[in-house]
Formats: C-alpha cells, sequence, structure tokens
C-alpha cells in the first residue's frame, strides 16, 4: 500500500510539472502573441430586442493561435492575470477597439457605444487613466462611445480608489457597466454611489427564465431597482424566443445572446450598424 501511494504521488507530481511547465509556455506564447497581432476581437451587438437593432457592441477578445486555432478568453486571460500580462493585454484591447469605432464611424456606420472589459488588476493601474485619454484624443472617441464593463468584485475591492478612477473615467465621457450583476457581493449602495450607466444581468439569472419562478422574481427586481436608479440593464445570455419575450414584457429592452448573434468579426458586424451620424 504505502508503494502504492508512493507512486501515485509522483504521478500527481509528474501532473503538476506538466500543468506548470504548459503554463510557462503560455505565458511565452502569449507575450508573442501581442506582439505578432494574434490577438483579435470578435464583437457580439447588444439589441434593442423592440426593434430589432443594434443599439450597442462588446468587443471581446479571441486569440488567434498558430497551431491550436481560435482561443477563447476563458483559456488565456486566466494566464494574463497570473502573469502581469493582463495590463498589456488590456491595453491592447482598447487600442483596438477604439481604432474599429474610428473605423466603423469613418465608414458612416455607428456601433451606439463599444464596450471593454477591463479586469480588475488594469482597473486599479495607476496609468490607466492617462492610457485611456490618450486613446480618446487619438481616435477622436465620443461622449459615451466608449463603455468599460468592470465586474462587481472589481468595483467593490478597495473600493475609495474606486470610486476615484470612476469618476476621472466619467471625466474623459466614457460610460461604466457593471458585468455578472448579481453574481459578486452586490451593495445597493454602491450603486447608488457610482451611478454606472448600465447593469448586465449575468446569463445565470436569464438561462431558466420564464419557468424558474425565482429567476422571474429576480430578474424584475434587478429592472425595477434599476428604474428608481435610472440605470439601464442589459440582459445577457438570452438564447431562446421565451427569454427574450419574458424580458420585453419586463420591459427589458437591452438583450445580448445567442438568440441574435454570437460575438462575430467586426466586418461581420458592420452592415447591421446604423448609419451615422
Ligand atoms: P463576459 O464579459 O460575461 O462576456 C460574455 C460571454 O458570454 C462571452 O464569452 C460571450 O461569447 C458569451 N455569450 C454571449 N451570449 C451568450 C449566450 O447567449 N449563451 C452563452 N452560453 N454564452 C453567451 P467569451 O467571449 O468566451 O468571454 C468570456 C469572458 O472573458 C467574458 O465574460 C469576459 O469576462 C472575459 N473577456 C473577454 N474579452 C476580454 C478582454 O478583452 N479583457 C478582459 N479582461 N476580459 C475579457
Ligand atoms: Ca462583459
Ligand atoms: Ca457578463
Ligand atoms: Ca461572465
Amino acid at each position: 500500500a504505502k508503494q502504492g501511494g508512493r507512486a501515485r504521488f509522483s504521478f500527481y507530481q509528474a501532473d503538476m510539472d506538466a500543468a506548470l511547465a504548459e503554463r510557462l509556455e503560455m505565458e511565452r506564447e502569449l507575450a508573442e502573441a501581442i506582439r505578432a497581432g494574434q490577438l483579435v476581437l470578435h464583437y457580439q451587438p447588444v439589441m434593442d430586442a423592440r426593434k430589432g437593432t443594434v443599439g450597442s457592441v462588446e468587443a471581446l477578445v479571441r486569440w488567434q493561435h498558430p497551431t491550436r486555432g481560435l482561443l477563447y478568453p476563458g483559456t488565456f486571460i486566466p494566464v494574463a492575470e497570473d502573469s502581469g500580462q493582463i495590463r498589456e493585454l488590456g491595453a491592447w484591447t482598447l487600442e483596438a477597439a477604439c481604432q474599429q469605432l474610428a473605423r466603423w464611424k469613418s465608414m458612416g456606420r455607428h456601433p451606439g457605444s463599444v464596450a471593454v472589459n477591463l479586469s480588475a488588476s488594469h482597473f486599479r493601474d495607476s496609468r490607466l487613466v492617462e492610457q485611456l485619454g490618450d486613446l480618446i484624443r487619438a481616435y477622436g472617441v465620443g461622449k459615451g462611445e466608449l463603455t468599460i464593463e468592470l465586474t462587481e468584485s472589481t468595483l467593490m475591492s478597495d473600493s475609495e480608489s474606486s470610486m476615484q478612477t470612476i469618476q476621472a473615467l466619467r471625466g474623459l465621457g466614457l460610460a461604466l457597466a457593471v458585468d455578472d450583476f448579481g453574481t459578486g457581493y452586490s451593495s445597493l449602495a454602491y450603486l447608488k454611489l457610482l451611478r454606472p450607466q448600465k447593469l448586465k444581468v449575468d446569463r445565470s439569472f436569464v438561462r431558466d427564465l420564464p419557468d424558474d419562478p425565482d429567476d422571474c422574481v429576480l430578474v424584475r427586481a434587478v429592472l425595477g431597482l434599476a428604474e428608481a436608479l435610472d440605470i439601464e440593464v442589459v440582459a445577457e445570455g438570452v438564447e431562446t424566443e421565451a427569454q427574450r419575450d419574458f424580458l420585453l414584457a419586463a420591459r427589458c429592452h437591452q438583450q445580448q445572446g445567442y438568440l441574435f448573434s454570437k460575438p462575430i468579426p467586426a466586418e461581420d458586424l458592420s452592415g447591421r450598424l446604423s448609419a451615422w451620424p
């Protein structure tokens, strides 16, 4: 039995070594990927579900890996967060999104607002505000044309300096959306303080609509709260007509999900954007 235990131990050890090696390899490749232009943004429309038009878009990063194909953020964002590469990745994402916004406008198209996801460590980076100011000037980003999506946990940790950063971002004309709303440690007080433009109701609350009575009550409650505070609500992960119709009846018009479109390359979305100005 002792022998077997030892054998098992070395097996796990080997496994861990392999996992670590893979992680280090990915870190190395990711540094290269940013430089070599292997990252791309796909865009998912947030619809006005009443009219069937695109209200805004969300930029979602992908990695066109030379041998492994298209990688989704779930596979490499955690690595970038651990290694500290997330700031560099975030800076790339912000610039690529601003560039695309300018490109769409020059084509006479307007996506409403382009939303970019920001990680917690990048949000706390002291250079962020200056970086964003530079981008806004360089690409002529207008007021409300760029939205920053932050999760509740990002906003809640160290809330005093979060507050300052948020004020600075607002001063630059950026909009703020609270992402994955309802999954983190939510306090109603911070909503009143932060006054984000948008709440994005997490997909987990939308999934079982309209069958799960608890989720129906929760979603209606969030909509009521947001309305009282004059905050817009986006429902994430809308996959079925039944979900869409429940949300429409509850007066949640801004909807995002596979029912309307998956995240797609910018070129594929251009034709669906409204004319500008
Ligand atoms: P998120 O911000 O909550 O983005 C929504 C995710 O849900 C996206 O996954 C999107 O493809 C997926 N989704 C949209 N509609 C539906 C639907 O109807 N059904 C289902 N099942 N899924 C849907 P994706 O692109 O894999 O991104 C995952 C997460 O990675 C994002 O979650 C976001 O937290 C993070 N992420 C993406 N791009 C960036 C980025 O540029 N920077 C940072 N820091 N994080 C990013
Ligand atoms: Ca998001
Ligand atoms: Ca989300
Ligand atoms: Ca999420």
